[in-house]
């Protein structure tokens, strides 16, 4: 009995050991490609792309939309190892505020795996806000929302680590859900941070001081991309506006090599992200806290939740 239960805890912290090929085939979970019909693409970033399917197994034009991400690069490799682990850990995830996993659809016996999503037909805050002007208390129960998927996250002890606008998925005027979680890890129970190797594109710009200068990704580190996506928000997502165009013009555009180097200098000498226009004096006080150089002393998903429910009433 012992032995059972260490495997299954062994399979819970990590979950791509258990193989999805086994499944029956009467699983909801599996999806067969000859029923997924292409719609149009979704979106991408960099290593994903998500396309919308009708899947429409009747064959009558009764199928439901869902949408469909696919490594960019597939044919094994190391990014599949990492593929897995990110389907594995969306389909260990339940909340109103995390994107719904309905499934995979799988290739060549396991070797091409795409992951069936529910489909959130407003798009990313990325494409949403930019066209939908909203007022700050709008901003503000969006926010708030985040708060919640990722008080979730990291109560099921998993850290982002790629929290933005463009991975925030709007399902309904009043609803957003956090998508893509291609850079999650877990973190094991008395483990404080997650040290990352060599990694070319990380959205540095999001990134607390101690990731760039140690690669120490925690709870923490997560809440200072908060305050980066916080500013998005609040900024409508006006690509003149966003982080990487507003750092790079405070480092006066020095690019390359040197980019990281000018932005720990930057973030040390305590600059940070300008409050946006519009925003209320204790909104950009929340993202001060949430850049706050000691992590310790940057507040948790659920004081952010109190907080911005203050500043709501
Ligand atoms: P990557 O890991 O490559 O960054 P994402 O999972 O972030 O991929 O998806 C890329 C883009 O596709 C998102 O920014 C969003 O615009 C779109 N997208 C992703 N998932 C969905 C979904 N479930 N419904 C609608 N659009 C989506
Ligand atoms: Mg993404």
């Amino acid at each position: 009995r012992t032995v059972l239960r260490e495997l299954t805890e062994l399979q819970m912290k990590n979950p791509d050991i258990s193989p999805l090929e086994s499944l029956p085939d009467t699983d909801p979970n599996v999806f067969y490609k000859r029923y997924l019909k292409k719609i149009r693409d979704l979106g991408e970033g960099n290593f994903g792309k998500v396309m919308l399917y009708v899947y429409d197994p009747a064959n009558d034009g009764t199928g439901e939309c869902v949408a469909v991400k696919s490594l960019k690069h597939e044919g094994g490799g190391h990014h599949h190892e990492g593929w897995m682990k990110e389907i594995e850990i969306l389909k260990s995830l339940y909340h109103t505020n995390i994107v719904k996993y309905k499934g995979c659809c799988s290739e060549l016996g396991g070797q091409v795996v795409q992951l069936i999503m529910e489909y959130l037909p407003l798009g990313s805050l990325r494409d949403y806000l930019p066209k939908h002007r909203l007022g700050v208390a709008h901003c503000l129960l969006f926010a708030q929302q985040i708060c919640q998927g990722m008080d979730y996250l990291h109560y099921k002890r998993y850290i982002h680590r790629d929290l933005a606008a463009r991975n925030v998925l709007v399902e309904n005027k009043c609803l957003v859900k956090i998508g893509d979680f291609g850079l999650t890890k877990y973190i094991p129970e008395g483990d404080v941070y997650y040290r990352v190797r060599e990694d070319g594109d990380s959205p540095v710009f999001w990134y607390a001081i101690e990731c760039l200068k140690e690669s120490k990704f925690s709870f923490s580190s997560d809440i200072w991309s908060f305050g980066v996506t916080l500013y998005e928000i609040l900024t409508h997502c006006d690509p003149r506006q966003s982080p990487p165009a507003k750092f790079l013009q405070m480092m006066e555009n020095v690019q390359g090599q040197m980019t990281m180097m000018l932005l720990i200098k930057l973030l040390e000498k305590h600059n940070r992200l300008p409050c946006p226009r519009d925003c209320p004096h204790e909104v950009h006080l929340l993202m001060r806290q949430c850049w706050d150089f000691d992590p310790a002393r940057r507040p948790s998903f659920k004081s952010l939740i109190e907080s911005i429910e203050e500043i709501r009433k």
